[in-house]
């Protein structure tokens, strides 16, 4: 996960602006300093055969800890109000050196003002899910910003939600939704897995939080992620031995499971529970698009480890025809994937193909995630009587169903 890395594989997968993430750390910050530097942006130009005016513009982020165990994702204008922050938040953090993500002994209220004073951007991270996180241990932003709610423009949904849970709960309706990938290594599978499409006039931190605040004309224009069923805590489940439970169930078993593990409630029944309207979204809301990474689309056609040489190869290769792994996914004729040529074997290139006609056809079944592991997916793709078969294979009792996706790792 250094810059040089983060820089090329964003390329890779159609990224142009990506967050440093642990922007405080004065090692990381030493290496982000180092960058070509323009307008709050920093830049870096990968080598080799990517196009000669190409390059990934960085913008400082980092995600900081509350004294709740809230996570908060700031978006920091430049380097010197960095160090600002890295100053006002050293005496309360014990960490701060060694941890890229701090925990602070303060509350969400004084860190916003904090992010105020250095005229970052702050809003709550993967605001849903059962640990660190606002909804966890809050009802409302009011709650954990108290007189500051009013300044925080975004709430970054995580990967177990997307608009159509956070849309249901009116006080979010003013604020921009982003969709981080929050990515802590950078293959293909992770990295990029959700992002933002915004417009802007250009790569800068001023233009992002325009975007973010939706002034000017800058505006997001698409959020694209996961599939909520796919996140590591969409249904409430046990964090030892994964059982499933319904909201009612874990509450008549106060929570514990019949292995006695924790039971962590799921982001679709916290959403169930703070929910106040009926979900319709707000004029200025972007569509959402649901997105499976295309290395995870390949290994489903090939029944092979999205990480695997093989899945590797054909990935690069649909890459360099394509570009980029939207391109791929949704907007390339079916016909000009099935006509390009190949050097992997015509068989596994028609299952590929097979493989991205059934994505874009929404012949998707997912499992549902909890307890903190990823759901798994399946692509209904072959005959009626196949499809028909796997049902009956995956109805097992999902606690003992045994993790079949590759996102598991
Ligand atoms: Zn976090
Ligand atoms: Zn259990």
């Amino acid at each position: 996960m250094d810059l040089p890395t983060l820089a090329t594989e964003a390329l890779r997968k159609g990224i142009q602006l990506i967050g440093t993430g642990d922007c405080l750390h004065p090692k990381w910050l030493r290496e982000i300093r180092a960058l070509e530097k323009r307008d709050g942006g920093f830049f870096y130009k990968p080598a080799g055969e990517i196009g000669e005016n190409i390059t990934t513009t960085f913008v400082l982020t980092v995600e900081v800890e509350d004294t709740r165990r809230v996570h908060h994702l700031l978006i920091v204008p430049s380097i010197s109000k960095a160090e600002e922050l890295y100053e006002s938040f050293r005496k309360y953090s014990p960490d701060i050196d060694s941890d890229g993500r701090p925990s602070l002994r303060l509350n969400g209220a004084e860190i916003a003002e904090h992010a105020k004073d250095a005229e970052a951007l702050i809003g709550p991270c993967h605001a849903f899910t059962p640990w660190t996180a606002l909804y966890a241990y809050h009802d409302s932003l009011k709650a954990c910003y108290g007189d500051m709610a009013g300044y925080i423009p975004f709430v970054e949904l995580g990967l177990s939600a997307d608009s159509s849970y956070a849309d249901r709960i009116g006080e979010l309706h003013d604020l921009t939704f982003l969709t981080n990938s929050d990515a802590h290594s950078p293959y293909p599978i992770r990295l990029a897995r959700e992002f933002n499409r915004f417009h802007m006039e250009e790569m800068s931190f001023e233009e992002l939080k325009a975007a973010i605040k939706r002034e000017r004309g800058r505006k997001p224009v698409l959020n694209v992620g996961f599939p909520p069923q796919e996140g590591k805590y969409n249904e409430s489940a046990c964090i030892r031995c994964y059982t499933h439970y319904s909201l009612t169930e874990a509450i008549t078993r106060r929570w514990r499971c019949r292995c006695s593990g924790l039971i962590k409630k799921g982001v679709r029944d916290r959403v169930n529970e703070l929910a106040d309207c009926d979900g319709t979204h707000p004029e200025h809301r972007p569509p959402y698009l649901h997105l499976i990474p295309l290395a995870e689309v390949t290994g489903l056609a090939l029944h092979k480890s999205p990480s695997s040489k093989a899945v590797q190869k054909i990935w690069e290769a649909l890459l360099a025809e394509f570009d980029d792994e939207v391109t791929v996914l949704i907007d390339a004729p079916i016909d000009s994937i099935l006509g390009a040529h190949f050097d992997f074997n015509s068989d596994a290139h028609e299952r590929v193909v097979e493989a991205i006609k059934a994505f874009r056809e929404g012949k998707v079944r997912i499992l549902p995630g909890g307890g903190g592991k990823y759901g798994v997916i399946e692509l209904r793709t072959g005959t009626r009587e196949e499809v028909k078969e796997l049902e009956v294979k995956q109805e097992p009792e999902r606690g003992k169903m045994k993790q079949r996706s590759l996102l598991d790792f």
